[in-house]
């Protein structure tokens, strides 16, 4: 297989970028892909999203009724922690059939597997339902780059079914949690600590609003396969000094939910119970995405999937929350998995890797995954 080279060279040259966020700097990396899509006959579309930032779309094929199957990744990279690394995070070493580097995992071998199957395939795609990449900035900090993008009205074109490329050890995941998190704040009046009369204080309103956070129950029924949403309050801070009535208390909300919960209503049912005197603030709001395991697409990724894996996959969901959060809704919901070569428990860590071998397995398996949906 040429692939099984290019798409390890691949990687290794992606895992060169510096592309930690912040402050992200992803677009170097987003044209050398672009350059080379290009090249492959791809039609590039570069998406400014601040400065040395960009989204990248590229598309192939498409004038077809059946819309282009998506390929989407992100492209930068969570900071490499305290601890010292063993490997150079940026040289893109391997050593006993593995690629070490931050993004090695999360997920730039994804999106090099991707590429290079995209580029291996694109002399049969040219008059078919097509291949639409959506290659994003600032994934890390809440989806930017993706949200960024929908603003561009027609940007992100059609899609008839997302692969998400982001670590799963190549295991097809049918969905994910939602991540909200609020900011809830409290205000009160400052006065001296020996004449509590004259003020009003914020850290008894808070803890008020923190004893209903804790007795809080979500009035939709849970999801079949993902259970219910959960709350907890992560932080609180309150007052700045004893000897005064504290005027301000900050809770930290974090809410994960499941398909049946909608934000917007999770958001209002919580300002019914808060009452108008804790203002709320939204930190990150990036919705669950789920789709049917019965779909007939998504089966036929199963059976792509089952050689490599030995096993036929089944219905489950990963932890992290992804760009098709962003993208699934905007693409009027296809069927959408989560399917990278990245190894998930090393997204993120010291000393980050992914396995040589699911990388080429990957990239085999997306050029399988694209050739049945263009029928090419
Ligand atoms: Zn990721």
């Amino acid at each position: 297989m040429p692939e099984a080279a290019e798409v390890i060279a691949l990687t290794q040259r992606l895992l060169r970028f510096d592309t930690i966020n912040p402050p992200g700097q992803e677009e170097a990396c987003a044209r050398h892909i672009g350059t080379l899509l290009e090249a492959a006959g791809y039609r590039v579309r570069y998406h400014p999203c601040g400065e040395g930032r960009a989204n990248l779309i590229a598309t192939i094929g498409g004038q077809h009724e059946r819309a282009p199957i998506c390929f989407t990744g992100h492209i930068d990279i969570v900071p490499l922690g305290v601890a010292a690394w063993s490997k150079d995070p940026f040289a893109g070493e391997t050593d006993q059939g593995r690629l070490y580097g931050r993004g090695s995992s999360d997920m730039k071998s994804g999106v090099g597997a991707f590429v290079t199957a995209a580029i291996a395939l694109a002399p049969h795609l040219e008059r078919t339902a097509g291949v639409s990449l959506v290659i994003t900035a600032g994934e890390e900090t809440g989806c930017m780059g993706a949200f960024e993008l929908l603003k561009t009205p027609g940007a992100i074109g059609r899609a008839g079914a997302i692969v998400v490329a982001e670590p799963t050890a190549n295991y097809p995941y049918v969905g994910h949690r939602g991540a909200y998190w609020l900011n809830a704040t409290t205000t009160g009046v400052t006065a001296h600590g020996s004449m509590p009369e004259r003020g009003i204080n914020a850290v008894y309103q808070g803890a008020h609003a923190v004893t209903r956070l804790e007795q809080f129950r979500f009035s939709t029924p849970p999801h079949a396969m993902m259970g219910q949403g959960t709350l907890n309050v992560g932080t609180f801070h309150g007052g700045l000094n004893i000897n005064s009535v504290p005027d301000q208390a900050r809770i930290g909300i974090d809410i994960r939910t499941v398909p049946t919960q909608k934000h917007a209503h999770i958001r209002d049912e919580l300002c019914a119970v808060l009452g108008p005197d804790v203002h709320l603030e939204t930190l990150l709001d990036v919705e669950s995405v789920y789709s049917d395991p019965d779909d007939e697409w998504v089966q036929s990724v199963f059976d792509v999937m089952q050689p490599y894996l030995g096993t036929r996959p089944e219905a489950r969901t990963a932890t992290y929350f992804t760009d098709a959060a962003a993208l699934k809704p905007a693409y009027g919901n296809p069927p959408t998995l989560i399917l990278g070569p990245g190894e998930p428990q090393m997204a993120h860590q010291t000393d980050e890797y992914c396995e040589l071998e699911r990388v080429v397995q990957s990239t085999d398996a997306f050029i399988e995954i694209m050739r049945h949906w263009c029928k090419a």
